[in-house]
Protein backbone atom coordinates (compact mmCIF):
# COMPACT_ATOMS: atom_id res chain seq x y z
CA UNK A 1 0.00 0.00 0.00
CA UNK A 2 1.36 3.71 -1.01
CA UNK A 3 -0.09 6.67 0.51
CA UNK A 4 0.76 10.78 0.15
CA UNK A 5 0.23 13.34 2.59
CA UNK A 6 1.01 16.92 1.87
CA UNK A 7 1.49 19.45 4.38
CA UNK A 8 1.57 23.16 4.57
CA UNK A 9 3.22 25.21 7.16
CA UNK A 10 3.69 29.01 7.75
CA UNK A 11 5.43 31.48 10.19
CA UNK A 12 6.70 34.72 11.34
CA UNK A 13 10.28 36.49 11.18
CA UNK A 14 11.39 38.04 14.78
CA UNK A 15 14.48 39.34 16.01
CA UNK A 16 15.99 37.14 18.83
CA UNK A 17 15.09 33.65 17.95
CA UNK A 18 17.46 31.20 15.72
CA UNK A 19 16.27 30.44 12.18
CA UNK A 20 16.03 26.75 12.22
CA UNK A 21 14.83 24.86 9.42
CA UNK A 22 14.97 21.54 8.74
CA UNK A 23 16.66 20.84 11.60
CA UNK A 24 19.39 22.74 10.56
CA UNK A 25 20.63 26.26 12.27
CA UNK A 26 21.27 29.06 9.51
CA UNK A 27 22.83 32.32 10.16
CA UNK A 28 20.55 35.36 9.58
CA UNK A 29 19.22 38.24 11.75
CA UNK A 30 15.82 36.96 12.48
CA UNK A 31 14.17 33.92 13.15
CA UNK A 32 11.02 32.29 13.49
CA UNK A 33 8.05 33.27 15.96
CA UNK A 34 6.36 30.10 17.42
CA UNK A 35 5.71 27.93 20.56
CA UNK A 36 8.16 25.01 19.52
CA UNK A 37 11.59 26.28 17.88
CA UNK A 38 9.13 26.69 14.86
CA UNK A 39 11.05 24.64 12.34
CA UNK A 40 8.57 25.00 9.43
CA UNK A 41 9.91 22.49 7.35
CA UNK A 42 9.65 19.61 10.44
CA UNK A 43 6.34 21.45 10.95
CA UNK A 44 5.28 20.85 7.30
CA UNK A 45 6.95 17.48 6.82
CA UNK A 46 5.20 16.20 10.03
CA UNK A 47 2.09 17.53 8.74
CA UNK A 48 2.26 15.27 5.88
CA UNK A 49 3.18 12.08 7.64
CA UNK A 50 0.61 12.43 9.66
CA UNK A 51 -1.78 13.21 6.68
CA UNK A 52 -1.00 10.56 4.68
CA UNK A 53 -1.39 8.28 7.31
CA UNK A 54 -4.64 9.46 8.22
CA UNK A 55 -3.48 10.30 11.48
CA UNK A 56 -4.60 13.74 12.04
CA UNK A 57 -2.25 17.11 12.31
CA UNK A 58 0.40 18.45 14.03
CA UNK A 59 -1.35 20.31 16.01
CA UNK A 60 -3.62 17.54 17.54
CA UNK A 61 -0.27 15.87 18.31
CA UNK A 62 1.65 18.38 20.01
CA UNK A 63 -1.05 21.28 21.11
CA UNK A 64 0.81 24.87 20.76
CA UNK A 65 -0.87 25.85 23.87
CA UNK A 66 0.76 22.71 25.82
CA UNK A 67 4.01 23.53 28.03
CA UNK A 68 5.28 20.69 27.18
CA UNK A 69 6.11 21.76 23.93
CA UNK A 70 7.41 25.76 24.32
CA UNK A 71 10.56 25.91 22.45
CA UNK A 72 10.33 22.44 21.54
CA UNK A 73 13.02 20.54 19.05
CA UNK A 74 10.72 20.00 15.79
CA UNK A 75 13.15 17.25 14.36
CA UNK A 76 12.35 15.36 17.76
CA UNK A 77 7.90 15.77 17.06
CA UNK A 78 8.65 14.77 13.26
CA UNK A 79 10.28 11.47 14.70
CA UNK A 80 7.74 10.93 17.31
CA UNK A 81 5.56 11.20 14.44
CA UNK A 82 6.84 9.21 12.31
CA UNK A 83 7.10 6.58 14.74
CA UNK A 84 2.98 6.76 15.32
CA UNK A 85 2.30 5.96 11.46
CA UNK A 86 5.49 2.94 11.97
CA UNK A 87 3.23 1.79 14.59
CA UNK A 88 0.13 1.53 12.15
CA UNK A 89 2.55 -0.15 9.63
CA UNK A 90 3.59 2.71 7.37
CA UNK A 91 6.95 4.00 6.99
CA UNK A 92 8.02 7.11 4.70
CA UNK A 93 9.50 6.19 1.87
CA UNK A 94 10.35 9.62 -0.29
CA UNK A 95 9.62 13.23 0.91
CA UNK A 96 9.73 16.38 -1.08
CA UNK A 97 9.90 19.87 0.26
CA UNK A 98 9.58 23.44 -0.45
CA UNK A 99 10.64 26.34 0.97
CA UNK A 100 9.46 29.83 -0.02
CA UNK A 101 11.27 32.26 1.47
CA UNK A 102 12.64 36.35 -0.02
CA UNK A 103 15.49 35.63 2.73
CA UNK A 104 18.01 34.39 3.26
CA UNK A 105 19.24 32.78 0.47
CA UNK A 106 18.64 28.91 1.11
CA UNK A 107 20.72 27.15 -1.15
CA UNK A 108 23.62 26.38 1.03
CA UNK A 109 21.76 24.61 3.44
CA UNK A 110 19.46 22.31 1.20
CA UNK A 111 21.53 19.15 1.25
CA UNK A 112 22.39 19.62 5.11
CA UNK A 113 18.84 19.75 5.39
CA UNK A 114 17.95 16.83 3.98
CA UNK A 115 20.39 14.79 5.52
CA UNK A 116 19.53 15.67 8.66
CA UNK A 117 15.47 15.20 8.09
CA UNK A 118 16.65 11.42 6.43
CA UNK A 119 18.81 10.72 9.25
CA UNK A 120 16.58 12.13 12.29
CA UNK A 121 13.89 9.24 10.77
CA UNK A 122 16.62 6.57 10.37
CA UNK A 123 16.48 6.68 6.23
CA UNK A 124 18.54 6.56 3.51
CA UNK A 125 20.42 9.77 2.86
CA UNK A 126 18.68 11.36 0.15
CA UNK A 127 15.05 10.41 0.87
CA UNK A 128 14.05 13.82 1.96
CA UNK A 129 14.88 16.03 -0.29
CA UNK A 130 14.71 20.07 0.41
CA UNK A 131 14.08 22.62 -2.43
CA UNK A 132 14.20 26.68 -1.52
CA UNK A 133 12.57 29.43 -3.86
CA UNK A 134 11.40 33.15 -3.40
CA UNK A 135 7.95 34.40 -4.02
CA UNK A 136 8.98 37.09 -6.81
CA UNK A 137 8.35 40.12 -4.11
CA UNK A 138 4.62 39.46 -3.89
CA UNK A 139 2.48 38.88 -0.47
CA UNK A 140 3.91 38.34 3.16
CA UNK A 141 6.59 35.69 1.78
CA UNK A 142 7.74 38.82 -0.75
CA UNK A 143 7.41 41.69 2.32
CA UNK A 144 10.02 39.73 4.10
CA UNK A 145 7.30 39.18 6.76
CA UNK A 146 7.72 35.45 6.99
CA UNK A 147 8.38 32.04 5.08
CA UNK A 148 5.90 28.85 4.30
CA UNK A 149 6.82 25.67 3.35
CA UNK A 150 4.86 23.00 1.04
CA UNK A 151 5.71 19.17 1.90
CA UNK A 152 4.41 15.69 0.36
CA UNK A 153 5.51 12.49 2.03
CA UNK A 154 4.92 9.06 0.41
CA UNK A 155 4.46 6.18 2.86
CA UNK A 156 4.42 2.35 2.19
CA UNK A 157 3.25 -0.35 3.58
CA UNK A 158 0.92 -3.36 5.00
MG1 LIG B 1 4.54 25.50 12.52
Amino acid sequence: MTRVGIGYDSHRFVAGRPLVLGGVTIPHALGLAGHSDADAVAHALTDAILGAAGAGNIGQLFPDNDPQWKDADSMELLRTAHELVRGRGLTLAQADCSVIAEQPKLAPHLAAMGAALSSRLGLAAGAVSVKAKTNEGMGFIGRGEGLAVIAVAVLEGR
